[in-house]
């Protein structure tokens, strides 16, 4: 009886040890299948945001991906049972831009992660990669040879220093040598322009903090020493690029109600075009509130909502809480945006959507631009549920209505069809 039991106990713990390895195999396909886009969380203490790329270079996105959830865990760690001060929620933003070069990809990474004190702690991350062999590379590749890296540090200095003195920042020379010192680590945020070599340094790293971060851009005619033959370029017409964008005849439009759709966070490759893909068949047109680090990569689809009369307008480049910042880094967030929008557009926003809502009157006066917040929100986000959208806009729908979606979510886009589909019945067109 007694080694019939025992055999029994054993047993169990066999069919037991057997499903927690059917439940973790089918976690794993499941994660691997079902791999998240956007993660966002919302709570008492924290707000969570992380924007994972999603790469054809699957090996790295992996590792890009491994990299991020760790930065996530660190912050959510972090704040374990902590509790709020001054009722400042903690917050954790994550986003990635995609760099697509004539021979390689680079992967930018930044996370912003708020714990506490004054500021944002700031957290810089590129991956590169060949974009015919697929493999990952460093600055080194595209180097000419040994004595490229001292004079790319000399080079480096003469540009920043340049910076200074024309923004009248004057930054500490030695910080300025310490920061481009020739060792590879110190270039490892680089991009090939039209333009040129652009570099990117962090915050610390040639200047203190509140000087945010610096970016230069070494012409390509100083680079002959530098940069290995191929990746020079000659000569290029990136600037001259002008979109011009369809208009309309509002005077169809006068004596109607009207409602605006707006749209936060995208572009994106799948919610926005199917959005685009709709409009006509409602003669609507929308509001894109951009986010900068989101423009390169979606620039294609970005180029046809503006072409079909839509309206662009920025919503920040790595989507942080403006007041959180200093006057001086809130301001690149949207410098920096407007920047990288005329790049593809040929044209700045007037428009801004501070991300959650959030501004300062230092903040709105300085960027001269249009704030724009909503009255109906959808909290498409949060329920991912195209009938509750549709729903409740239909249920709100007023005259002069600005409503809150975001074109990130193929749930938010069917919902917003199926809202024009029920208001242009109540005779409610749609007009940015
Ligand atoms: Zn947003």
């Amino acid at each position: 009886m007694r080694s019939k039991r025992r055999l029994n106990k054993k047993g169990k713990i066999l069919i037991g040890a057997f499903i927690i390895l059917i439940v973790t195999l089918i976690t794993i396909t499941f994660l691997k299948k079902n791999f998240i886009e956007h993660e966002l969380i919302e709570t008492k203490n924290y707000t969570l945001k992380v924007d994972y790329p999603q790469i054809d270079n699957k090996e790295l996105n992996e590792k890009i991906i491994k990299y991020m959830q760790k930065q996530k865990e660190q912050f959510l760690m972090s704040i374990k049972n902590q509790d709020l001060i001054n009722n400042e929620k903690y917050d954790f933003q994550a986003t990635y831009s995609k760099d697509e070069m004539d021979k390689i990809t680079g992967i930018h990474i930044t996370i912003y992660s708020y714990i506490g004190g004054s500021h944002y702690v700031r957290d810089y991350k590129s991956y590169y990669y060949d974009n015919k062999t697929q493999e990952e590379i460093t600055i080194r590749k595209i180097l000419k040879d040994d004595k490229s890296l001292n004079k790319l540090s000399g080079l480096s200095y003469y540009f920043i220093t340049e910076y200074s003195n024309e923004n009248q920042l004057n930054f500490n020379e030695d910080f300025i040598k310490s920061g481009i010192s020739p060792k590879l680590e110190n270039f490892s945020h680089f991009s090939l322009t039209g333009k040129g070599l652009e570099l990117l340094f962090p915050p610390y790293q040639v200047a203190s903090y509140n000087n945010g971060e610096i970016k230069i851009t070494i012409p390509y005619k100083e680079l002959k020493e530098v940069l290995k033959q191929e990746y020079i370029k000659v000569k290029d017409n990136e600037d001259s690029k002008i979109i011009i964008a369809e208009s309309r005849n509002l005077e169809l439009f006068k004596g109607k109600k009207l409602i605006a759709f707006t749209f936060d966070d995208g572009p994106s490759l799948g919610p926005t075009n199917k959005l685009l893909d709709n409009l006509d068949k409602y003669n609507a047109r929308v509001t894109f509130f951009t986010l900068g680090s989101r423009v390169k990569e979606y620039q294609d689809t970005l180029i046809r909502a503006y072409k079909m009369g839509n309206q662009i307008g920025s919503h920040t480049y790595n989507h942080l809480n403006l007041t959180k910042l200093d006057d001086y880094n809130a301001l690149l967030e949207i410098k920096k945006t407007n920047d990288t929008i005329k790049g593809v557009l040929g044209v700045e926003p007037n428009l801004i959507r501070p991300p959650y809502g959030n501004i300062n009157s230092v903040i709105k006066e300085a960027s001269n631009m249009y704030t724009i917040l909503w009255n109906i929100d959808t909290e498409d986000w949060k329920y991912r549920d195209a009938n509750r959208v549709a729903d409740e806009i239909v249920k709100n729908a007023h005259d002069g209505a600005i409503v809150l979606m975001h074109d990130i979510y193929t749930t938010s886009v069917d919902g917003a069809i199926m809202a024009m589909e029920r208001l242009e019945k109540k005779d409610m067109p749609l007009l940015q």
